[in-house]
């Protein structure tokens, strides 16, 4: 489905990825790990259009989505979750979910397209569609929560939420399970696992708890020095001498 060719993202002479190539599969949910400063965010701000490559292609389904601005490839179903806006901390975690598509309009502009019934009947719909998410997340008793008051974990399952407002098709996830406890880890990963069966989507995340990219992730790719070092199965890898040596150091 993605296909990154030979990717390089150098920032001054510094190279943070260095010739990256990899695919993601359809229906994956393909691990990114390696250690810090390995180039994995960058990598993922590359794919998802935030950063623009210093040089390389990536392709979503044989298409050409290299240096696509983030809202463009939002509409092609390629989304990566960010970490909630300062200013929606104090709106309510449904206003959040129910901000995303109406966002991408603009509530005046929507307003003067459709006329006010239409925005009505809209909004009921998108309040049915943030209930749906938030049932599915087991997260519906915080519906009227604000958003600055919830846990590092609720955080990142809203923010796994507000793609499920869209109909996504491939979910870049950067440390879902940084600052989260255990329980929560595991809600996140049952999530990521329903949506991939229930609804198709494909995820690659990256995350440093290797018992969570284990249970949850297939291929794993590793990447190091901006490059990727290996890919294939969690166990296969964790065993791969030059992946325990990217590790360890030299
Ligand atoms: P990872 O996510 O694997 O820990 P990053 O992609 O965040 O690694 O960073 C890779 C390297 O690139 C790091 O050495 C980091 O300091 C550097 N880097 C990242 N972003 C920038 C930037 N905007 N300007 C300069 N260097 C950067
Ligand atoms: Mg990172």
């Amino acid at each position: 489905m993605i296909r990154v060719d030979d990717l390089h993202k150098h920032f001054g002479g510094f190279r943070a990825v260095d010739g990256a190539s990899l695919a993601i599969e359809t229906g994956s949910i393909t691990g990114l790990i390696g250690p810090n400063g390995a180039g994995k965010s960058t990598l993922f701000n590359v794919i998802a259009g935030v950063l623009a490559p210093t040089s390389g292609r990536v392709t979503m389904d044989g298409e050409d989505i290299t240096g696509l601005p983030p809202h463009e490839l939002f509409h092609k179903g390629l989304l990566r979750t960010f970490q909630l806006a300062h200013e929606f901390a104090s709106m309510s975690v449904r206003d959040n979910l129910m901000m995303v598509p109406g966002g991408q309009i603009g509530e005046g502009l929507m307003g003067a397209w459709l006329g006010r019934g239409r925005v009505a009947a809209q909004e009921a719909e998108l309040r049915a569609r943030a209930n749906d998410v938030l049932d599915f997340l087991t997260i519906r008793h915080l519906t009227h929560e604000k958003a600055g008051n919830l846990s590092g974990g609720q955080k990142k399952l809203l923010e796994l939420g507000r793609t499920m407002m869209v109909d996504a098709k491939v979910v870049f996830l950067d440390e879902v399970g940084a600052g989260v406890n255990r329980t929560l880890l595991g809600t996140i990963g049952e999530a990521i696992t329903r949506l991939n069966r229930e609804r198709g989507y494909t995820f690659c995340v990256i995350e440093h708890d290797m018992d969570f990219i284990g249970r949850l992730c297939d291929p794993v790719v590793v990447m190091a020095e901006g490059r990727v070092l290996a890919e294939g199965p969690a166990d296969a890898i964790m065993q791969n001498e030059a992946v325990i040596e990217a590790y360890l150091g030299r």
